[in-house]
């Protein structure tokens, strides 16, 4: 049972979303066409944090559609999830341009937001797309092809979960080895979820 009702945290994640619409703490609120906030059950035990909107989720205004959310729900779905049991939500709000990588001032600036995401639905599991979420959420640098696929556990915000790091699925299309490792690691982690 979630400690806070299922409509407070509902709220919460309201009140977030209106200050991002309205947000300009960093630059990136000039050239975005809309944010993309976050989507999924506001109780999820399970999270997934990337990076940053893409072209396609910069239009609609959610994340991993297209290309990318098929890629992402045939993962989910490696470890035994549905899309919509999970929470996901990027580091940065406002896509950068050109799909550039998020920059450390950038990443700061819209901290606060993703710090309410998660102390509000506090997952049991966050699923970390990549070695800038991962380095985020860890509070130091990550090396993925080290540390992908093991759960660890980390504190963020005040709210203590099992991370799970993992290469971006955007990353398997260009690879096929990192696809292979990214098909290895979701079908873990149904494993481990199974022991827990
Ligand atoms: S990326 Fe985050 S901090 Fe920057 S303008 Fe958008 S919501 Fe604000």
């Amino acid at each position: 049972m979630h400690p806070q009702g299922k409509n407070e945290i509902e709220k919460v994640l309201e009140k977030l979303k209106s200050k991002a619409e309205t947000c300009q703490r960093c630059r990136l609120h000039k050239t975005k066409t809309r944010i993309v906030f976050g989507v999924g059950p506001a109780t999820a035990d399970i999270m997934i944090v990337s990076e940053a909107p893409g072209y396609w989720e910069d239009q609609r205004g959610e994340p991993f559609v297209g290309a990318a959310g098929k890629n992402l729900n045939a993962l989910l779905l490696q470890a035994g999830l549905k899309r919509e049991e999970v929470y996901i939500a990027n580091i940065l709000k406002c896509r950068p341009p050109a799909n550039r990588d998020p920059l450390p001032d950038e990443i700061e600036a819209c901290r606060p937001l993703l710090e309410g995401q998660i102390s509000a639905i506090k997952p049991k599991f966050i699923i970390a797309l990549g070695r800038i979420s991962a380095g985020e959420l860890l509070g130091r640098p990550v090396t993925m092809s080290k540390e992908h696929g093991s759960l660890v556990d980390c504190t963020y915000a005040g709210t203590s979960f099992k991370l799970f790091p993992t290469y971006h699925p955007a990353a398997g299309i260009y690879s096929g080895r990192t696809k292979l490792e990214l098909q290895n690691d979701f079908r873990k982690l149904g494993e481990m979820f199974k022991k827990v």
